[in-house]
């Protein structure tokens, strides 16, 4: 029977992770878990219900009324309605960081992402994916860039997307969000033992995918042939 198999993608705000990931999962056929769209998701539908993400007691009197489903491409739904371009605007951005950090927001997540990941090989990029989520991921990278490549590119592709915000903006939240993210009590950013570090400061998208689908083929001792686009 064929195994199934796993990659999981840490790593800093605006590391390129997801970018990466989703080619990576395509090239694959793996199914791509877009994990921080999750909690975005969550953030949105407080802010939508007039909540604030920063008081505990109030984000966490609608997680049980919170459901989502995200596609094979990494869209996702909101009671039906599609959300992907939404939950990446500013104000979700602000907040998610606060939304996320709750011991029962993250219980709830994780137990989804488990589950996606039960059934399928996956590529699941995140912030706790190497740590908690698939501690026996058959690959394990943690992806770094400079403040200063994080904050370029996610200023360009704000612009394509039509969200607003100056360079300078980007790197303060991406800092901010990065402090939060690593000084939380639950599962906060860090590097899992057995993870391998990535530093794309000067790596285009091509050569991340490459270095990838290269290390994913000797750690899981599998070979990967681009023309056939399948294990
Ligand atoms: O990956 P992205 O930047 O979209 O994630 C948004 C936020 O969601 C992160 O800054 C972090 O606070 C949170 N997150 C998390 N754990 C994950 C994925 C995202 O805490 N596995």
């Amino acid at each position: 029977m064929k195994r199934n198999y796993s990659i999981a993608i840490d790593g800093p705000a605006a590391s390129g992770k997801s970018t990466a990931a989703k080619i990576v999962a395509k090239k694959l056929s793996f199914l791509y878990v877009d994990t921080g769209a999750m909690y975005r998701a969550f953030t949105l539908f407080l802010i939508e219900n007039g909540k604030n993400p920063c008081s505990e007691e109030e984000a966490l009197s609608l997680l049980p009324l919170f459901e989502m489903k995200e596609d094979k491409e990494g869209h996702v739904y909101l009671k039906g309605r599609d959300v992907t371009s939404r939950v990446r605007e500013n104000d979700v951005s602000n907040e998610v960081s606060y939304a996320c950090a709750y011991k029962a927001v993250r219980e709830k997540m994780v137990e989804l992402q488990r589950k996606m990941a039960e059934d399928e090989s996956v590529v699941m990029d995140g912030r706790d994916i190497g740590t908690v989520v698939l501690p026996h991921a058959d690959l394990k990278i943690y992806q770094i860039a400079s403040v200063e490549a994080r904050a370029q590119r996610r200023y360009l592709e704000n612009q394509k997307k039509g969200i607003p915000g100056t360079l300078e903006e980007i790197a303060k939240d991406i800092e901010r969000r990065d402090y939060i993210d690593s000084h939380r009590e639950h599962s906060p950013l860090r590097m899992a033992e057995d993870a391998i570090v990535l530093d794309t400061s000067n790596m285009t998208i091509e050569e991340e995918v490459e270095e990838i689908l290269s290390l994913f083929s000797k750690k899981a001792g599998v070979k990967w042939n681009d023309t056939e686009q399948s294990l």
